[in-house]
């Protein structure tokens, strides 16, 4: 069965173009993988993903984690339908798991301000756990304004809208199989 992978896609009337390519990520998500493997060997750690766009990483991560693991899942408020962070996190869903003594691994699909992280990471601590480490697919470090460890790290990215790989746009796109980035036009050094 093929995976939807098309070269340029419209969303919302906006043009993206492919920037990661099915295979960069695929690469890049082992690779991550591999290293939290190494890193926990011994520890159960327990794996939080960030709704709605973290789905697709955290389930291709998890594939190649062959350490003990569990997994759980929070929900925060997203973009809404715009391209811009409005600035404001709000609690949609909580865990449900009891994580006091544990070593968490927050799971995101893209730092960009870096205010949601800080704001999970800073909730999560009062939960008393034995350890915290963030893993994000994808940071815009030219857009992070707030001071928070990034401990994996997949791709650094330029502070454009993406799209894709579980990332949407007005809840539309995460189905693509790759990272889209905005088309501004513009020639860009880009990654595929
Ligand atoms: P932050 O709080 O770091 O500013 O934003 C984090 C959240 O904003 C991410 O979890 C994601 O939901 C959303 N976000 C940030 N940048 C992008 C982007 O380029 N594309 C999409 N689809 N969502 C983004």
């Amino acid at each position: 069965m093929s995976l939807y992978k098309p070269q340029t896609v419209n969303c919302n009337g906006e043009t993206f173009k492919v920037y990661l390519s099915e295979e960069k990520i695929r690469t890049r998500v082992a690779d991550l993988a591999k290293q939290l493997n190494r890193d926990y060997s011994g520890k159960k750690p327990i794996f939080i993903g960030v709704l709605n766009g973290a789905f697709i990483f955290l389930s291709d991560l998890l594939r190649h984690i062959s350490i003990p693991s569990e997994v759980d899942f929070l929900k925060l408020s997203s973009y809404g339908d715009e391209k811009v962070s409005s600035g404001e996190v709000r609690d949609l869903k909580d865990i449900d798991a009891n994580i006091e003594d544990r070593h968490v691994l927050l799971v995101e699909d893209i730092v960009d301000t870096g205010l949601s992280m800080k704001y999970m990471v800073e909730k999560l601590e009062q939960k008393n756990p034995a350890s915290i480490a963030t893993v994000t697919l994808l940071h815009k470090p030219e857009a992070t304004r707030h001071d928070v460890p990034l401990d994996y790290v997949g791709f650094r990215i330029p502070s454009l809208f993406v799209l894709g790989y579980g990332l949407d746009y007005a809840q539309e796109g995460r189905n693509l199989a790759q990272i889209y980035i905005l088309d501004e036009g513009e020639s860009r050094s880009d990654h595929t």
